[in-house]
């Protein structure tokens, strides 16, 4: 944005001196426009990188508000963030932009569904997960492929994290890989099982990076692999995507339907009237197992259960998780809010 020769050479120097990038990466980068997909740990590292590296447009969406526990490792937040409570995508904007006032922040404090995924992803030139949520990129995905919009998988969970970039028309994409995401309270969540902040910092690190090279038009320089890595066990598991899905170095959904996008999949919400409450449902039930869900929560909050139900207590929310999926949130009547809650703690 108006940014002359000598201030693009001097607060990008190092950046231009790269080779692959130079002066012209540095001039396409300014022209460009990403999204960003959630503004919590992975969000904050992106967002923050693709700032200083002089994107010229990003645009964060997050449906959040900061907390105290987020500190740990969302490295865009304060404490005084947390203390008053400010949406993730505010307190991001106002941080991104003292870092890099010659952009433009664009924040949008909104649960991403498939009734405005379309409006988020129009116009952009990569897309970036930082969702840590399975629904939300089944709907990411859709959306890129439909709209042939490259865009960058990542997600962590206690020391592990696994990427990939999805190149629409020229890579496998999200469900030719993972066909299904997990059930429903089949996989542990962060705030259940834990998780450290470097794994965080390795896996937006390469979002980030993939991003430049996507948005610098240096597709060759893209990784055609799911990269696993364990920042504990220092273990590294790279899947070259061509071998191990033979068939599908293309990807194999090209051409065929939306599920996500056209609402045939992924759950449905409502609130209930007069409970401050809300039901979380969904079309494919699931067949929990409540004990292993205890297991899994009993350090979390107040957990009791019987044969048909849990009951999870935390703070001034209680969720109460049916054996086929369903959900009710109580304490709250604000969707978005739901949602999250039932994403930290039950997993989606
Ligand atoms: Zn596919």
């Amino acid at each position: 944005m108006g940014e002359t020769s000598d201030d693009l050479e001097t607060r990008y120097s190092r950046q231009m001196r790269f080779a692959p990038i130079g002066e012209a990466g540095q001039r396409r980068l300014a022209t460009s426009r990403a999204l960003v997909c959630g503004c919590g740990a992975l969000g904050s590292v992106i967002a923050g990188t693709l700032a200083r590296a002089g994107v010229g447009k990003l645009r964060i969406v997050d449906r959040d508000f900061v907390e105290l526990s987020n500190l740990q490792r969302q490295s865009l937040y304060d404490e005084e963030d947390a203390r008053s409570g400010l949406p993730k995508a505010i307190a991001a904007q106002a941080k991104l932009q003292a870092a890099n006032s010659t952009i433009e922040i664009e924040p949008i404090v909104a649960d991403i569904d498939a009734s405005n995924i379309e409006a988020f992803v129009e116009g952009v030139d990569v897309i970036l997960d930082g969702t840590d949520n399975f629904e939300i990129r089944y709907l990411l995905n859709d959306a890129a492929i439909r709209y042939g919009i490259p865009w960058v998988f990542g997600g962590c969970l206690g020391a592990e994290g696994q990427t990939m970039t999805i190149l629409p028309g020229t890579t496998a994409c999200l469900r030719c890989v993972i066909p299904e995401p997990p059930a429903p309270g089949a996989s542990p969540t962060c705030d259940a099982a834990g998780i450290v902040a470097p794994i965080i910092q390795v896996i937006a690190s390469i979002e980030a990076m993939e991003a430049i090279k996507i948005l610098t038009g240096q597709w060759d320089a893209v990784s055609r692999d799911l990269v696993v890595f364990d920042l504990w066990t220092n273990e590294t598991r790279r899947i070259a995507l061509g071998d191990a899905f033979p068939g599908f170095g293309r990807c194999a959904c090209q051409g065929r339907d939306f599920p996500w996008l056209d609402r045939r999949r992924g759950s449905h919400s409502a609130v209930l009237c007069g409970r401050n409450a809300v039901q979380l449902s969904f079309p494919e039930s699931a067949d929990l197992s409540l004990e292993q869900l205890r297991d899994k929560l009993e350090t979390v909050g107040r957990v009791t259960m019987n044969r048909f139900l849990l009951r999870l207590e935390v703070g001034p929310h209680v969720l109460t998780v049916f054996r086929d999926g369903r959900t009710i949130v109580g304490g709250t009547s604000d969707i978005a809010e739901a949602r999250s809650l039932h994403a930290r703690y039950v997993g989606a």
